[in-house]
């Protein structure tokens, strides 16, 4: 019998194959290139095998069933320079294999013993009948829409069919993925079995007498919750284009693509549809949103996942110990991801009471995942076992690092470091999570500055994927190597960047923010200014997010910044405003007041704005042709004022990796997703163009739009930040 380099072929006494997907030199498997090639083949030897009755296709890797596609191997070999049809030919490659599976006449079953994900669950789905077994860390689930493509392996010509368009369009959209149980009460697999038996629940199925047709390839098919001339189905398409034009704006071609596909796929018989699926997938994967979205959110992510800009000359560290100081919001939140880890963690605050608050925290978030099943008692109270609240500062000893999360403030910081650094061993690191006070000064109150960084957490922690690492003047490598360790192992996406005022995320975050001001005093009504933030593709628009951070907070850095930097002040756009609203109580969110009012739900504006910020500025009607051009506008000078601020902290030395500036501005504070990131945004828009819009708006509206030289000098040289990139200077360095 033929051999293959990705699947092992076993045939049993009754003639059922098994056929275990192993990816040679791969913890685990995705559908490379080489897998590609070799489907087609495995389709026509189960098909054409003698020795064969049918087939069960399974994993030969504990680590999972399938995780997908190769995203590396499918951006570049299917849109590097190819043709259309060439690029179709490698889009159909999939789907015509799997057909191949579907129609080989033969009963095959999936035998799903590990998480089954994009092109991993489309395999499945091609199988006659799926089997899964009852293990929580199994996943099943079509999550392309989140790079900015969607299912081109059949997914959105099957799912549908099986489970219905309204159930499979929310599936795709979302990016949802399902737990065995949740799959099988959706329809999307058959069967739920004790785990390590799948193999064996799919023989027996086959045994059965399982039937090799799908069944959409059966005579009586009909659409389940019917097709778009259906009085049911027909809401669906009128109902789902609203939603998702009203949630993405028009930003991501994807979701559009992906409801095309479907409409017109589901009209027509499953050969038809596939190719459908394909045309648009490949028009997709062509667009610039989904090479940008690829490139930062899926293949720079895997990059610094894996230490990218790690130090390599330090060796590994594996942080066993670590104290947090402060348990208050920030470091109780710091405990559980440690303790998920399986760090020893020792939490600190002034009062035992508040240490103890700070672990009841730790407790409530271990209880949410205890209650979903996705831990033991036993594990649970293990968790629970590994972080120890005290005020006892002699209980640091042994740690790797300790983490300080105390009050913003310098001298209780300055206070904490030297009792902390009076326990800690040679070597071990001093991290601070301050969001504001430059590190190069906190270091000043330690006695080993080499071994002081900045590790700097967002909120609510155990959400929040991304860690800035920040280096201080005197920071020496092997503490940025034991740091992102660290990061690595808690599981979050590092990013290192040098010492400056708000760091790289904070200081160029507020400047979305302080541009919303700027609108509002301009005259802009604020209604209009969140709802334009919001169509740029960023989560919420300013004066939402700017309630979210906290009004006294951007009061008392400000404050804070005018007495550092005395004469040289400038105050920031609104800060009138804003002292007015603070200084009349108002301090956001937090306390229920600010921009909006937030008793009543959905909140409301604050009536009270109205005479702060007087309207004058209206968008013209309709009928005049100004009205597009006057939103657009106000959207260019929403994104190009951070990706400014982002190439003034190139300039400056802050950041020096494109994959880092950009997945640090998504991760961090949001930054509209399908630009790929601020650095991506400039380089797609064209160095020169981006430089004639902004040297535009700084014309207009001031120098806060004024580019810094760099990028002048690139574009007079057509030069990008990627092409220009040749690894980080910290990992080099
Ligand atoms: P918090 O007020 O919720 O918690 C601070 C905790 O530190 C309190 O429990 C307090 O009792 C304790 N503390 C104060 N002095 C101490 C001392 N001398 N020894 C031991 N414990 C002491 O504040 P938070 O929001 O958790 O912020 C903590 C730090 O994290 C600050 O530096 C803040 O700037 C930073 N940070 C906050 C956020 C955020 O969104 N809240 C985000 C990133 C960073």
């Amino acid at each position: 019998m033929k051999t293959f380099e990705n699947f092992k072929i076993d045939v049993d006494a009754d003639g059922i194959a098994v056929i275990a997907f192993d990816v040679p030199g791969r913890s685990m498997n995705t559908l490379t290139s080489g897998v590609m090639a070799e489907l087609p083949e495995l389709a026509e030897l189960i098909k054409t095998d003698e020795s064969i009755k049918g087939a069960v296709i399974t994993s030969g890797k504990a680590s999972g069933f399938c995780a997908g596609a190769d995203l590396g191997d499918m951006a570049g070999g299917m849109v590097g320079g190819a043709s259309l049809q060439d690029a179709f030919d490698a889009g159909w490659k999939m789907n015509g294999a799997l057909r191949a599976i579907e129609t080989c006449g033969k009963p095959v079953a999936a035998a799903i013993n590990g998480l089954a994900l994009g092109g991993g669950l489309e395999l499945t789905l091609a199988c006659h009948y799926r089997v899964a077994g009852d293990n929580p860390k199994i996943q099943l689930g079509l999550p392309e829409i989140k790079v900015g493509l969607f299912p081109g392996g059949g997914g959105t010509q099957r799912l549908p069919r099986l489970i219905g368009v309204q159930a499979a369009m929310m599936a795709m959209t979302e990016g949802k993925s399902f737990r065995p149980n949740d799959a099988k009460g959706a329809g999307i697999i058959h069967e739920v079995v004790a785990a390590g038996s799948e193999v064996e629940a799919a023989k027996a199925w086959i045994k059965g007498g399982g039937k090799a047709v799908a069944p959409w390839d059966d005579k009586g098919f009909k659409q389940p919750g019917g097709g778009p001339y259906h009085p049911a189905g027909i809401q669906n398409f009128l109902v789902g284009n609203a939603m998702i034009k009203k949630q993405t704006y028009g930003n991501y071609p994807a979701a559009l693509n992906l409801m095309k596909a479907v409409y017109e796929g589901i009209q027509v018989p499953i050969d038809a549809a596939l190719r459908i699926e394909t045309r648009y997938f490949i028009k997709t994967l062509m667009t610039p949103q989904a090479q940008a979205m690829i490139r930062s959110l899926f293949l720079s992510k895997q990059e610094l996942d894996k230490g990218a800009v790690r130090p390599a000359g330090v060796p590994k560290s594996d942080p066993k110990k670590v104290t947090v100081i402060g348990a208050g919001m920030m470091g109780a939140g710091i405990a559980y991801v440690q303790a998920m880890a399986g760090i020893e963690t020792i939490l600190i605050d002034q009062t035992q009471e508040a240490a103890d608050k700070g672990k009841a925290h730790v407790e409530e978030l271990l209880k949410k995942r205890l209650s979903r099943g996705q831990l033991t008692q036993e594990k649970f109270d293990a968790l629970l076992g590994s972080v120890t609240a005290t005020t006892d500062y002699d209980l640091i000893k042994g740690s790797d690092l300790v983490v300080e999360a105390v009050f913003e403030n310098r001298e209780i910081k300055a206070d904490v470091t030297k009792r902390a650094e009076a326990q800690l061993a040679e070597g071990a690191i001093f991290g601070s999570n301050t969001s504001t006070l430059p590190i190069t000064g906190l270091a000043e109150a330690s006695v080993r500055p080499e071994d002081f960084i900045g590790i700097h957490f967002f909120s609510p922690v155990d959400k929040m994927m991304l860690v800035e690492i920040i280096l201080g003047e005197k920071t020496g490598e092997a503490a940025i190597a034991k740091t992102l360790d660290y990061v690595l192992k808690i599981k979050k996406t590092p990013i290192v960047v040098n010492d400056s005022r708000g760091f790289y995320t904070s200081r160029c975050f507020s400047t979305f923010l302080m541009e919303g001001m700027a609108m509002l005093e301009e005259g802009w009504a604020p209604a209009l200014i969140d709802n334009v933030g919001r169509m740029t593709g960023m989560p919420r628009g300013p004066l939402e997010m700017h309630d979210d951070v906290a009004l006294d907070l951007s009061y008392k850095i400000a404050k804070q910044t005018a007495l550092d930097l005395g004469d040289k002040y400038v105050p920031a756009e609104g800060a009138d405003i804003v002292a007015k609203m603070v200084e009349g109580g108002r301090f956001g969110r937090k306390n229920g007041m600010g921009f909006y009012d937030y008793a009543s739900k959905p909140k409301t504006l604050w009536a009270g704005l109205a005479e702060l910020a007087p309207v004058t500025k209206h968008i013209d009607g309709p009928e005049e042709p100004g009205a597009f051009g006057q939103i657009d506008e106000l959207k260019t000078r929403l994104l190009y004022r951070q990706a400014v601020e982002v190439a003034r902290c190139w300039e400056e030395g802050v950041i020096d990796d494109p994959r880092e500036a950009d997945l640090g501005a998504i991760l961090g504070w949001g930054f509209a997703p399908w630009t790929g990131g601020p650095i991506t945004l400039i380089d797609q828009t064209g160095l020169a163009k981006f430089v004639e819009t902004a040297d535009r708006l700084a014309a207009t509206y001031g120098d806060r739009f004024k580019v810094p030289q760099l990028l002048r000098d690139m574009a007079a040289k057509g030069e990008t930040f990627y092409g220009n990139f040749a690894g980080s200077q910290k990992a080099a360095a």
